[in-house]
């Protein structure tokens, strides 16, 4: 079930990416200070450095 919701994921995640692949460029005007995982494995918990989630490995995204 779990890996059900993970494809299902990374398949809403792989076309927002494109949408957002130029983040070293552009995100440098945007202040962000939190970062989550794109499948909230940890509901709304946040956390304040970049990195993979400890539930399901997926690379932790900005939350603005
Ligand atoms: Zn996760």
């Amino acid at each position: 079930m779990k890996k059900l919701l993970i494809i299902t994921a990374l398949v809403g995640f792989t076309a927002v990416g494109f949408e957002s692949c130029s983040e070293g460029a552009s995100s440098s005007e945007q202040t962000v200070e939190s970062y989550a995982c794109p499948m909230k494995c940890e509901g709304d918990k946040t956390h304040s450095e970049k990195g993979n989630c400890s539930v399901c490995g997926m690379e932790l995204t900005a939350v603005e």
